[in-house]
């Protein structure tokens, strides 16, 4: 097998943490080499082109507290970078409610009769309230009532991660409602927050004109020209290790050819459990289990371009209703208008979550295709006989699963790793943490800078139960 020349820095993953990371280390002159899998940098924020129309892998808004973020975001693009305007609501019932849940609206969507039991649960969780507070279903239901709940939590809840609310970690709750309650949420209706802060928060946030792609296509761009390389079609196969720290790297590209690379440092944003099971020689058993204990859930995005007016103003739906098996519906001529280039047309991305390899993930994309055109009609927010072409993208991985079990594993993973001097996980899926883009990009930057000498931990990016922005919701 080919050998190469050692360089200072390999990176495992062209996403949005891993460009950060070989960004900030190309701006120190140090060598780095960034290895991806795939033929489009971006990694889960990239932007797939389909005969000039773009589809988003989900949607991606662009917002951030962080400072170095929103510097490296408005440098990389200037005026591209579109502010746009915030709405995304639930669509339940065949109504569209807002989306946090805003126990005002949800009451008057509701009606009359059953805003009364609504409220009559809620009086009740409160007298009684669960005493645990470890799993979703408790989190939610002491703060709203059992109710309303069930109203708007838990079909979506379960769509997503494909398991009961029971077992889904209160943490995530945590993360993604933070600082809501029926109580609270009636007081913020009748006295408002005049400060203005929170609604600019929740009102606006940025999106590249050609969508996130944009982003990472230029920073990937800027990173060739401080000098790094990026290989794309290329996987990180193996991790060859002395116990202590990582050796070398074997990489295959897409003819099956294999090279090994050597580095310094190696920051790491391909999948957890992925990077555990390639190390080389095999690690103990117990690190081995553990990793396999940590399980993600996928997603299918059916893209598809009709005929027509846009059908509702919001540049994502979430669709709540039971009866079909949609999660979420994304119209990108509403996240930018550049996106769809013919005024006639309309893009959506109807995306179903999934296990890599269940009966939903292994559809044929005609059939998928066929069912998501199914349900769009039959929730009435779009007619099949529109249809003009469409395509399905699939994305392994791309929520980490806060079961019961992942603490507990996640603890040995890193317990593990830790002992590694010279390697450092990255990311989204590279740390298996419900990460935004922001987050992911200060992980990748402040790893980077721990290769310059600082002291970061990063696995506190992101960590406090309730620091997060008011809106995070994908
Ligand atoms: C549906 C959805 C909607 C989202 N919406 C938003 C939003 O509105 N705003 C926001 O800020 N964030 C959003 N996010 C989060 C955002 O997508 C991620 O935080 C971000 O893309 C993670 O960046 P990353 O670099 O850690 O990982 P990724 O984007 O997953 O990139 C990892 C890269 O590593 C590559 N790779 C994997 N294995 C290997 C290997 N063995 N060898 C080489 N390369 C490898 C992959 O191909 C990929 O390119 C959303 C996520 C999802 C799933």
């Amino acid at each position: 097998m080919k050998k190469e020349e050692k360089v200072d820095v390999i990176i495992f993953g062209a996403g949005p943490a891993g460009l950060a990371a070989a960004t900030k280390l190309g701006q120190n002159d140090k060598k780095v080499i960034v290895f991806e899998k795939e033929d489009q940098v971006g990694g889960i924020s990239k932007t797939k082109e389909y005969k000039g129309y773009r589809f988003d892998l989900g949607g991606h808004r662009f917002f951030t507290k962080s400072k170095e973020v929103n510097e490296l975001w408005d440098e990389t693009l200037g005026k591209d970078f579109l502010k746009r305007p915030r709405l995304s609501r639930i669509y339940y019932r065949n109504k569209f409610f807002d989306y946090p849940v805003k126990p005002m609206n949800a009451l008057k969507g509701l009606g009359l009769g059953e805003s009364f039991m609504i409220l009559g649960s809620y009086i009740k969780v409160k007298i009684f309230p669960s005493k645990e507070e470890k799993n979703f279903e408790q989190w939610v239901s002491n703060r709203f009532g059992k109710r309303l709940f069930n109203h708007f939590f838990r079909a979506y809840t379960e769509k997503l991660w494909g398991i009961p609310c029971e077992e889904i970690q209160a943490e995530w709750a945590a993360q993604r409602i933070k600082g809501l309650s029926l109580s609270s949420a009636v007081k913020n209706a009748l006295f408002p927050d005049k400060s203005g802060k929170i609604k600019t928060l929740i009102d606006e946030f940025k999106y590249p004109k050609y969508g996130p792609g944009m982003m990472y296509e230029k920073i990937a761009e800027n990173v060739g020209k401080m000098g790094g390389k990026i290989f794309k079609n290329t996987e990180v196969v193996k991790i060859c290790h002395n116990d202590s720290q990582v050796e070398s790297v074997v990489v295959k590209d897409k003819s099956g050819k294999e090279k090994e690379y050597k580095a310094d440092h190696y920051l790491s944003s391909m999948p957890l459990t992925l990077l555990v099971q390639s190390l080389s020689p095999d690690v103990p058993k117990e690190a081995i289990e553990a990793s396999k204990g940590l399980t993600y859930r996928s997603f299918i995005t059916v893209s598809v371009i009709l005929n027509g007016k846009n059908p509702f103003p919001d540049t994502w739906v979430y669709i709540h209703s039971p009866e079909v098996k949609m999660g979420r519906i994304q119209n990108f001529k509403s996240w930018s208008p550049f996106m769809v280039p013919d005024k006639k047309h309309i893009a959506l991305g109807l995306e179903y979550f999934a296990t890599e390899g269940d009966d939903l993930w292994d559809m044929k994309d005609k059939d998928l295709i066929e069912l998501a055109l199914n349900e769009l009609e039959e929730i009435h927010l779009g007619k099949k006989k529109n249809y003009i072409d469409g395509f399905v993208i699939r994305v392994p991985k791309a929520y980490p699963v806060y079961d019961s079990t992942y603490p507990e594993n996640i603890k040995k993973v890193r317990n593990f790793l830790d002992k590694f001097t010279n390697l450092q996980p990255i990311g989204r899926y590279g740390m298996f943490k419900y990460n935004n883009m922001d987050h992911s990009i200060l992980t990748g930057l402040y790893a980077a800078e721990n290769i310059l000498g600082a002291h970061y931990n990063i696995w506190k990016v992101n960590a406090d139960q309730e620091y997060h922005e008011e809106d995070k919701d994908n």
